[in-house]
């Protein structure tokens, strides 16, 4: 009866040392707020230059922009939402906003967030980091997204660790695509479509920096990465935050007559 004692005891001490040197040892999740592109090197220790280090950019509002705020992430939300004010569904209102905003991206190029942008991304690419995008994107953008980032002198392939192009998700919604060193994440969340195409490629990171204007995708991210050994370290980057939050659809109406007269568009829904 007294070694069942001991045992108990025993156990419950070698449990809670377990738990302790679990806690002690464990990698903790950080997210931090940066209005600076330059803030990534903060979190990025001289040995870390090497492939084993993944850092990973949101394109919109992080990497580039449109010249001005028509086809902007801003532009495309408030649209959604003037057709969801008339009666529209948010499916509906989307759809309905999609054309318009395929077509604007189309006709545009794009200039980096901050002026430091590209010799940021370059420089990482350079020292021999893994270096990918990770956008919300549709589908429909892949091409021209490339195109638009090739103009800047952005071109993920240089260190992205897989060449194929590899799809995620089909049979639930959009699937996702990995193509050029960019995931389009389709219909699924930042953090799903990561962990699919780390898993798909065998690529395991010693450290991850993702950095992203949105911080429900840093969350996703943080969160389908939580069961790992490395350090996760998520940049809420706000350069753009008081253009997004000053922005409205009068703001750019000058802008879109200009445009859809330089480039007519069909289905446009203001007609100049
Ligand atoms: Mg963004």
């Amino acid at each position: 009866m007294k070694s069942y004692k001991y045992l108990i005891i025993a156990s419950c001490l070698g449990l809670s040392l377990y738990f302790v040197y679990s806690w002690i040892t464990r990698v903790p999740d950080k997210i931090v707020e940066s209005v600076s592109i330059t803030d990534i090197y903060k979190y990025i220790q001289p040995d870390e230059y090497n492939k084993d280090l993944l850092v990973i950019f949101d394109i919109d509002n992080t990497v580039a922009k449109t010249p001005t705020e028509l086809g902007s992430d801003q532009w495309f939300t408030a649209k959604v939402e003037q057709f969801q004010t008339q009666g529209k569904s948010l499916l509906q209102a989307i759809d309905l906003t999609l054309p318009e905003l395929f077509h604007i991206q189309f006709h545009s190029w794009l200039i980096p967030v901050e002026k430091q942008t590209i010799s940021v991304i370059n420089d990482l690419q350079s020292k021999g980091v893994s270096v990918i995008a990770l956008t919300a994107r549709s589908l429909e953008l892949t091409q021209r997204t490339i195109e638009q980032l090739s103009r800047l002198g952005i071109h993920f392939t240089k260190t992205d660790p897989y060449e194929c192009p590899l799809t995620h998700g089909h049979g639930h919604g959009k699937a996702g695509l990995y193509i050029d060193g960019i995931i389009f994440s389709g219909n699924h969340n930042k953090g799903e479509m990561l962990t699919s195409w780390l898993n798909k490629i065998s690529y395991h990171p010693k450290k991850i920096i993702f950095i992203d204007d949105k911080l429900k995708n840093l969350q996703a991210v943080e969160t389908a990465v939580h069961k790992r050994d490395y350090p996760f370290i998520g940049i809420r980057y706000g350069y753009e935050d008081e253009a997004v939050r000053n922005f409205t659809l009068e703001s750019v109406a000058d802008d879109e007559r200009a445009f859809l007269t330089e480039h007519p568009f069909e289905n446009a829904l203001i007609t100049p």
